[in-house]
């Protein structure tokens, strides 16, 4: 149990735990707090995603709500770039009904890797709002959508300044989706994982920083099997952003389509799929030789095109080449 920070408390536990901070409007005083709807005591903090992206927006729509759930909606937003934006104080609108018995597991911060898996939600919860601080962090929440370090980072020293500031454990931070059974995030990482980084925090240790990435141009991403002359290939294709590079980046530069014709020179159609779309029109017929070099086609990988057609009068083989994250 521990009375809440106030919220000059509140800035100067993030700042002594080197959190970047911004604040977003009178966030000092914006607050769901009134009587009948109550603060405090508070036990943990519950870390959320927003399903959206872009900063500004996403601080925006926290810290006004929307039409059902006024703002603010939670403590804090932190974008992908680490920086934490402060939204309101107090009581806010973020972990709504959960189950109570998870809630007396972070009290006594009694459990071993994680909470048992709430049975209640939203609906026949317990008042979440009262008792914990919430993060709000930027992602699409669809398991795709990178976190950058500098992002984790953030989500590790908010939640490890107010377990300091409170002396609880790492077992007072909690997703929202170990708090109520009608919730899934955050998702794309792990609570476990995120609570050993504020574990090691608090001990002392702080996680050491990911090394910057690098891309390797021209790496051959995947050989195609043989593709046999007068019969539709269909190449799937990565679409934008399925591989996530750790500053937060996606992959998809350039991806390139090498063939080469085997046996005799013939002519390639290509055809175009859109995701979750259909198939457009083919293209020009281009030729392919054999005793000319290969051809490389450029694929439009970030255009939510997921699947290339080859339709070729000889037989081919290929591969497919881009940019990877080392
Ligand atoms: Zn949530």
């Amino acid at each position: 149990m521990a009375t809440p920070l106030t919220a000059d408390g509140f800035l100067v536990a993030l700042h002594a735990e080197g959190v970047r901070v911004a604040e977003y409007g009178s966030w000092r005083t914006h607050t769901r707090t009134s009587s009948g709807r109550p603060w405090g005591p508070v036990h943990g903090v519950v870390i959320h995603h927003t399903v959206s992206s872009g900063t500004s927006s996403s601080v925006e729509l926290c810290a006004e709500g929307y039409a059902g759930l006024p703002g603010p909606l939670c403590h804090g937003v932190i974008a992908k770039d680490g920086i934490v934006h402060l939204v309101g104080s107090g009581r806010t609108n973020h972990a709504g009904g959960g189950d109570p018995v998870v809630l007396q597991h972070v009290i006594d911060e009694d459990y071993s890797d994680r909470p048992p898996a709430p049975t209640k939600g939203n609906a026949d919860g317990v008042d979440g709002n009262a008792r914990f601080y919430g993060f709000e962090c930027i992602n699409l929440g669809d398991g795709k959508d990178p976190w950058p370090a500098a992002q984790l980072d953030a989500i590790e020293r908010v939640s490890a300044a107010l377990c300091r500031a409170h002396g609880w454990s790492a077992k007072s931070v909690i997703g929202h989706l170990e708090w109520s059974d009608d919730k899934s995030d955050p998702r794309g990482f792990t609570m476990p994982d995120m609570r050993a980084r504020v574990a090691r925090r608090l001990s002392g240790q702080s996680t050491p920083p990911k090394p910057a990435p690098r891309y390797t141009e021209d790496a051959v991403i995947t050989y195609l099997p043989p593709i046999p002359a007068n019969t539709d290939v269909d190449i799937p294709v990565e679409p934008a952003g399925t591989l996530a590079d750790p500053q937060g980046g996606a992959r998809n530069g350039p991806l390139w389509l090498c063939l080469a014709a085997q046996g005799a020179d013939g002519q390639v159609v290509t055809t175009y799929h859109q995701e979750g779309g259909s198939w457009g029109a083919p293209a020009k017929a281009v030729s392919v030789t054999v005793a000319g070099s290969k051809h490389v086609m450029s694929l439009p990988a970030g255009e939510g095109v997921d699947k290339v057609r080859i339709r070729s009068t000889v037989p081919l083989v290929g591969y497919v080449t881009g940019r990877q994250v080392a």
